[in-house]
């Protein structure tokens, strides 16, 4: 299977739970960024991201009370770098105890100093590990030497501790469509569970331009698309046609939600038109219809995976046919 079983169940139960509610907009994941300190610069990152002072880092109460105000079944610990949150351990507790799946996404290179041997592997956690492309392109991403073969080295040591582990892959201008099947195999050969595939976003703060246009996305996911059934890539079907051009879909930012040390940030991972203190200004106070409809200029090159899933799988969803296809891909 793509995902394990209880991942998938834990978003259909929150899906029915949320439709019996006459909740026709709800979060299934949130991104929580604990923190916007790293120990990268890399280039396709905002500026905001990566140079926080660890001081400014949340509190575990808050980040706990952003979790259960949302009340998403998937946490993602994203930032900033997550090995770097000094309360990690205990923030991953937490979110195990209230049931949550828990996504740590890293750049990995702390994970034998800070997490392997502190944190066991769970059932509910999973790393999804940062791999851009092979080693010239990923460590030109990263801004620094060696990054890509230390990535590769705690996958391995990872695996063998028994953790689960995910490979997320940005596709940027200047990535060959070749090198990404290579990254493809690889992640098969280091027994990754998936390998998320996506088109780079445009951040508002970042410096070098490379970024694909909506054209240049629908050129290489089309050929993305050719290969992709040959390995376990873990965008659904239904988004990748639409990465390659040939379906639409609406927006739905809504259902990954992001909470920031600014605080809720709306209208998407994106986009930060407005930050809110609270959930509930937030959620009442962001024009969803506006933002789903993609009408605004920062909508116009974007086909970010956490905006446009939730939308494709609705769309799978609506006949047998689609529900079906969906199944066989999440069973694959
Ligand atoms: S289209 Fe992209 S930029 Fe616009 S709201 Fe959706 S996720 Fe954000």
């Amino acid at each position: 299977m793509r995902y394990p079983m209880s991942f998938t169940m834990a978003q259909f139960k929150h899906r029915r739970k949320m439709e019996k509610l006459g909740n026709k907009r709800f979060p299934t994941v949130l991104m929580l960024e604990p923190l916007y300190t790293c120990n990268l610069a890399c280039i396709g990152c905002s500026v905001e991201r990566h140079t926080g002072k660890l001081k400014d880092r949340m509190s575990l109460e808050t980040c706990f009370k952003a979790v259960d105000d949302c009340g998403a079944p998937i946490v993602n610990i994203c930032g900033g770098e997550p090995t770097l949150y000094p309360e990690l351990k205990e923030l991953i507790e937490g979110l195990i105890k209230r049931d949550k799946h828990v996504i740590v996404c890293t750049n990995a290179i702390k994970l034998d100093s800070k997490f392997f041997g502190n944190i066991p592997p769970h059932p509910n956690l999973f790393l999804m590990i940062h791999l851009d492309g092979m080693r010239k392109t990923h460590d030109y991403v990263c801004n620094k030497e060696g990054v890509f073969d230390r990535a590769v080295e705690m996958i391995k040591q990872g695996q063998k501790l028994g953790y689960t582990i995910y490979i997320n892959t940005t596709v940027f201008k200047e990535t060959e469509v070749s090198e990404v099947e290579e990254l493809c195999k690889m992640a098969e050969e280091l027994k990754a569970r998936g390998i998320l595939v996506s088109p780079g976003y445009e951040y508002e703060s970042v410096e070098k331009d490379v970024f694909l246009t909506r054209e240049q996305i629908h050129d290489k996911f089309k050929n993305i698309r050719d290969f992709s059934g040959k390995y376990r890539i873990s965008a659904t079907p239904v988004y990748l046609e639409f990465a390659a051009g040939l379906r639409e879909l609406p927006c739905a930012p809504w259902s990954t939600v992001n909470y920031t040390p600014m605080g809720w940030k709306a209208p998407c991972y994106l986009v930060g038109d407005k930050f809110t203190a609270d959930w509930e200004t937030f959620w009442k106070d962001t024009n969803w219809e506006y933002w789903e409809s993609r009408v605004d200029s920062h909508c116009q090159n974007c086909k970010m995976h956490s905006g446009f899933e939730h939308s494709a799988v609705e769309e799978a969803m609506k006949t047998v046919g689609g529900t079906l296809r969906l199944t066989a891909w999440s069973l694959g």
